[in-house]
């Protein structure tokens, strides 16, 4: 960045973060209250893990909810709006607490404590935020697990994470249709080598709940008996765990990314107001979904950590038309807007009159994050609005941006195609994955890696295995111990930013980050398919989408038919995020001489592009087969 450019104050500041990075966080805590003070900002004496602010107690609930039900306890804190079942509720800061607690005394009430872990698995229903913040509130461990998740997926995390007890819904909705939890739930309990004592089921009245006694709660009767009861804060060091959220990696099992209290809350406070620019009495509405990292940052914990309320919306944005979120802009006097690209991609498709009917001059930005932003979708939505539309580029295991324009440091231009610049507390850079060696140049291809310690808010550690979090993350670059993204990338002179694609076998479907690995695994459970390669190819409206190549076990098995036993396999197991779009029956998949699968050039032909090098490729016959097979009848 160049002293002309008014990025230069921000190049500043984000020097001075790596530079004295005990000065700049502490100045930073200052934005969350502290029942005690830290003692020691950072403690980096056992790299790759960071302890943050060590020896400071905090609580996440009590930054959210009660410090502002103090102050401001007739602030909005929480808006709930569905379209699918045609509700709206909205809480104050005082109101949100009284629920808080409720929920807190409900899970006491039925033993769970401290360090306890309570899952989470539900649609967007305003009681899943109250159970993650009483969660928070007595010291438990919440793993939200995505409601679009099959049973296999839950059961695997239900085994991973051991929860004492689970929260669960009788249904959630999507495009009108209704989605009984209850059978997965159940299905995923019985695979589950993890037993619960305690499932409360919150019920909507959509469909009905069969309670096992003994097992089963109902959240209406218990939040009765627990009307008057309080339950304080637990006050908890800063390296105590918050919560653990599952993601997608290059293995079939996915990884407990855990976090901790006092660096998270920090982190998300200055996030709020140096990326976001978001005040306090001001509304927030991210239009993702409490089951991934952006809900747990931008819908519960930021917005309301920051003094904001929160718009939480249950429904489709072209339901009942694509109006639907400008019109809710307009009447929550929204200022700070957070979505994919799918959604504005769909929205594009849709009829963009919608946009200029409703008064959008509450809102400051819109920022778009979770996959990469294509300009044409990025120039579009600009110009529909009028207003900065800020790309942002980060991870699950990162819980905030760590490319985009902190524009509430200054003023900062974007360049159409680049998430932006490193935000504060990243010492980003670009490494060849030959050698290790740091591309100082610009317009130089590498991997993009972090250098330690990762700032606070990100994740502490794999949910009981720190050897995976070694391996997995800070292995992979030649002699050298950084932090891998595992997405390729290249930068300009001024440090913007531009991300290539992954480098791993994970894939992005409309912001869903999914693990190939993981849909080849539950398709190879089929008793007809003998082997499967699963690839993620470009697609217009979603980004990337699966594709599955699969050579069956019988060969007069028709493709329609696997194709039908393929969709049906991966929706029951893992959920229709992951089901492919696309099945081909094929004799036989192209390997290298070793036998590894050549992922990238199936995935190149069926995108159309240059097969690259092919010298490791066993059986060229393959490969021909499969072109044969993609070429347009
Ligand atoms: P997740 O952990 O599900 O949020 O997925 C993180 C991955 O999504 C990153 O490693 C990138 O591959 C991709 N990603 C997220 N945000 C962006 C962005 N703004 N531009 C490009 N890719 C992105």
């Amino acid at each position: 960045m160049s002293a002309a450019d008014p990025t230069c104050r921000y190049a500043e500041f984000h020097a001075r973060s790596l530079a004295d990075p005990a000065a700049f966080w502490a100045e930073q805590a200052d934005l969350i209250d502290w029942e005690r003070p830290f003692d020691q900002v950072v403690d980096t004496t056992h790299p790759p893990f960071a302890r943050w602010f060590v020896g400071g107690r905090t609580n996440l609930c009590h930054n959210a909810v009660d410090r502002h039900a103090a102050t401001h306890p007739d602030r909005r804190a929480l808006i709930w709006v569905s379209t699918e079942v045609d509700q709206r509720r909205e809480w104050t800061f005082a109101a949100l607490q009284r629920e808080v607690e409720a929920t807190a005394a409900i899970l006491r009430r039925h033993g769970v404590g401290p360090g306890d872990r309570v899952l989470i698995y539900c649609p967007m229903v305003p009681e899943a935020v109250f159970a993650m913040l009483a969660c928070a509130r007595i010291g438990a461990i919440h793993s939200v697990v995505f409601g679009g998740f099959a049973s296999h997926s839950l059961a695997g995390r239900i085994e991973d994470c051991t929860p004492k007890l689970v929260v669960s819904c009788d249904a959630g909705s999507r495009g009108g249709k209704v989605q009984g939890y209850q059978p997965l739930l159940e299905e995923a309990l019985r695979l589950s080598a993890h037993k619960v004592d305690r499932v409360l089921w919150i019920d909507r009245g959509l469909v009905p709940i069969e309670r096992q006694p003994g097992r089963d709660l109902d959240y209406a009767a218990e939040r009765e008996a627990v009307a008057q009861e309080r339950v304080p804060c637990e006050w908890l060091e800063s390296n105590e765990v918050s919560y653990t959220l599952y993601t997608s990696g290059t293995t079939g099992k996915p990884k407990g990314v855990q976090r901790d209290v006092g660096g998270y809350a920090v982190a998300l406070a200055a996030s709020i107001r140096h990326i976001f620019d978001g005040r306090p009495g001001e509304t927030f509405f991210s239009t993702s979904d409490i089951g991934w990292v952006v809900g747990h940052s931008y819908i519960v914990y930021g917005p309301l950590i920051a003094g904001m309320a929160t718009l939480m919306v249950e429904g489709l944005p072209i339901r009942p038309d694509p109006g639907i979120w400008w019109r809710l802009v307009q009447e929550y006097q929204v200022t700070v807007m957070f979505s994919a690209p799918t959604a504005v991609r769909v929205l594009r498709k849709a009829d963009p009159a919608y946009l200029s009917q409703s008064d959008l001059s509450s809102l400051r930005s819109l920022f778009l994050a979770g996959e990469p932003l294509d300009e044409p979708t990025a120039r579009w939505i600009r110009d529909a609005l009028g207003k900065p539309v800020v790309d942002n580029y980060w991870q699950t295991e990162t819980g905030w941006p760590i490319l985009t324009l902190a524009r509430g440091v200054a003023p900062m231009n974007e360049r159409l195609g680049s998430p932006g610049v490193p935000m504060y507390g990243y010492n980003a850079v670009l490494v060849d994955p030959e050698t290790g060696a740091t591309l100082e140049g610009p317009n130089q291809k590498g991997v993009l890696a972090l250098d330690y310690p990762l700032p606070p808010g990100c994740l502490q550690t794999v949910w009981r295995d720190d050897a995976r979090y070694v391996k997995t993350y800070w292995s992979s670059i030649p002699g050298r111990q950084l932090y891998s993204t595992f997405d390729v990338a290249t930068r300009d002179s001024e440090g913007y930013t531009f991300i290539l694609g992954r480098s791993d076998d994970v894939i992005n479907v409309a912001g869903h980050r999914l693990g190939t690995r993981e849909i080849e695994e539950c398709i190879a459970g089929l008793a007809s398919v003998a082997e499967v390669a699963v690839v993620g190819v470009a697609d217009e409206l979603k980004g990337q989408v699966a594709v599955a190549f699969v050579v069956p076990k019988q060969a007069d098995l028709s493709e329609d038919e696997l194709a039908r036993q393929v969709g049906q396999q991966v929706n029951e197991q893992l959920g229709a995020v992951a089901r492919p779009a696309r099945v081909h029956a094929v004799a036989a998949l192209p390997k290298t001489r070793s036998g590894k699968l050549l992922r990238r050039a199936m995935q190149a032909l069926c995108e159309g592009r240059e097969l690259g090098d092919l010298s490791t490729l066993e059986d060229a016959t393959t490969l021909q087969a499969l072109a044969q097979k993609l070429r347009p009848v």
